[in-house]
């Protein structure tokens, strides 16, 4: 559909006059009129619309919209797996949903165990001695971690620690939350096998260093297998090891970072632990460290008391607040549902089912999209576009071509270490049947590109909009009624 006719549809519907709303008059004395100085001269300039053209207006707009719940989502590196109901159902009792904040802690003793709960439990999958639930997205799990990282270098006043080293495969968040919390960043290079190169790691590692973030498994889908000696060198040098958790997925209740040597790691519910992910919110990063770092972690802190009470607490070793209150306190309800309704056993086998999945359509696919990395992966893998590159068919014009048929884009471009990157993740929440779909449509698609390449670059072709300009759509977006 043309842009000018669609916009006309669902966007372009005032007609002067028309209304959605009758008042009658009431023949009361206006005795607390509003003074006549205040009042409004000219009516508001709003939309003129009835109530059938607003209902149809938003239904319209909603179906518009991809999601888990309309369809398969193969979002590398952000975990889309299904959320389940019972996680709403569960966050919606009226038990949290009617509590204001502000409410004392004795009177909250119920909301304040469940946080406790999820505390204890991620603690326990992370391998960590304590967590903070309270921020609100992985990118603001990092600035908190680094944080803490910060406050325990400056408690032993080595306050040389100025450098964070990140890997070239790492995700943007991290070399931008080291900028926010002040810090200098050093990219450190990987090997031809995706892996951080140990022998570019060591020279850089000395007094200046505060940390080093990584991800495991990284953003290519491969397990860094030198976590180990990686942790010893990092230490060594006096700097911390920090675990980015947004690849937690293949590794839950099988791996645990604090077992490997991380010292500080976040954890993204909406990607692992099944909460929706928000247009930038809501999420949450909860952030757990290692023994020896517990004191520095942000206020306030939920703690058990002796007598099986629990208590809201603000330590003066702390860093402070980072959020209002105790974080997306819905969201954490979510996290604990589902952790709680797959149990610890079947919590181990999200992982293996999640990386079964992603290499079942990796060696599907490999003869015909150009895999540069070799052998099994984790839970995700990156073709770098298709091997046939004679037709000029991108990985963007694959994304584009796969809208047609019903399914979200994979991450494209994303990382940047190979130029046609196309990043698939199933998630272990899809059944044999929606890969086997998937698959063939990939496959089709690569004979689209061999048979009729124009085709291929002009789509999608029954997507309500074609192509927009994603900058302009971002820098200068059209989100009102004109
Ligand atoms: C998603 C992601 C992040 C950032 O997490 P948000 O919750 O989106 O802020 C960081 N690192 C990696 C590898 C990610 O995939």
């Amino acid at each position: 559909m043309n842009r000018e006719l669609y916009g006309k549809l669902i966007f372009e519907l005032s007609k002067p006059g028309r209304r959605g709303f009758h008042i009658a008059d009431n023949h009361l004395p206006q005795t607390n009129a509003l003074p006549s100085e205040l009042l409004r001269q000219e009516p508001l300039d709003l939309p003129e619309v009835d109530e059938p053209t607003v209902v149809r207006h938003y239904t319209n707009m909603s179906t518009n919209n991809f999601g888990v719940d309309t369809g398969f989502y193969p979002l590398g590196s952000c975990t889309m797996k299904y959320n389940p109901k019972i996680n709403e159902e569960m966050a919606a009792h009226p038990a949290f949903t009617h509590l204001h904040p502000d409410t004392p802690a004795s009177a909250v003793q119920g909301a304040l165990k469940m946080y406790h709960d999820l505390q204890l439990a991620l603690s326990e999958i992370g391998g960590m001695a304590e967590f903070t639930l309270n921020p609100y997205a992985g990118a603001h799990g990092e600035l908190t971690g680094l944080m803490v990282i910060r406050a325990y270098h400056d408690s032993r006043n080595d306050s040389a620690r100025v450098k964070v080293i990140v890997p070239d495969s790492a995700h943007g968040t991290n070399p931008a939350s080291a900028a926010v919390a002040g810090l200098e960043i050093v990219e450190v290079k990987s090997r031809p096998d995706g892996t951080v190169d140990v022998d570019d790691l060591r020279p850089l590692l000395d007094e200046t260093v505060a940390a080093v973030m990584m991800t495991n498994p990284n953003t290519l889908g491969i397990f860094e297998k030198n976590i180990p000696e990686i942790a010893r060198l990092v230490h060594e040098a006096g700097a911390l090891l920090y675990y980015d958790g947004a690849n937690l997925n293949p590794m839950l209740g099988v791996a645990r970072p604090g077992d490997m040597g991380f010292d500080v790691m976040h954890i993204n519910l909406h990607k692992t632990f099944s909460t929706p992910h928000g247009g930038g919110g809501p999420g949450a990063g909860p952030v757990g460290v290692r023994a020896g770092l517990e004191q520095f972690l942000p206020s306030p802190k939920v703690v058990k008391n002796a007598d099986g009470t629990y208590s809201l607490v603000c330590d003066d070793s702390s860093l402070g607040h980072v959020s209002a209150h105790l974080g997306n306190f819905g969201v954490e309800m979510r996290a604990l549902a589902y952790i709680l309704s797959l149990g610890k056993e079947n919590l181990s086998k999200v992982g293996p089912l999640a990386t079964l999945g992603a290499n079942y359509i990796k060696e599907s696919l490999k003869d015909l999209y150009l895999l540069p990395i070799e052998g099994v992966c984790k839970h995700e893998f990156v073709f770098d576009g298709l091997i046939d590159k004679s037709t000029g068919v991108t990985t963007l014009d694959i994304a584009k071509r796969l809208l047609d048929y019903g399914y979200h884009a994979p991450t494209i471009y994303f990382p940047l270490l190979f130029h046609e990157s196309l990043m698939i993740e199933p998630t272990e929440t899809e059944s044999v049947d929606t890969l086997d779909d998937f698959i063939a449509v990939m496959r089709k698609i690569a004979e689209e590109a061999a048979s009729d390449p124009e085709m291929v670059k002009t789509a999608p072709h029954n997507t309500p909009i074609s192509r927009p300009d994603d900058t302009e759509a971002a820098l200068h977006p059209v989100v009102k009624y004109e």
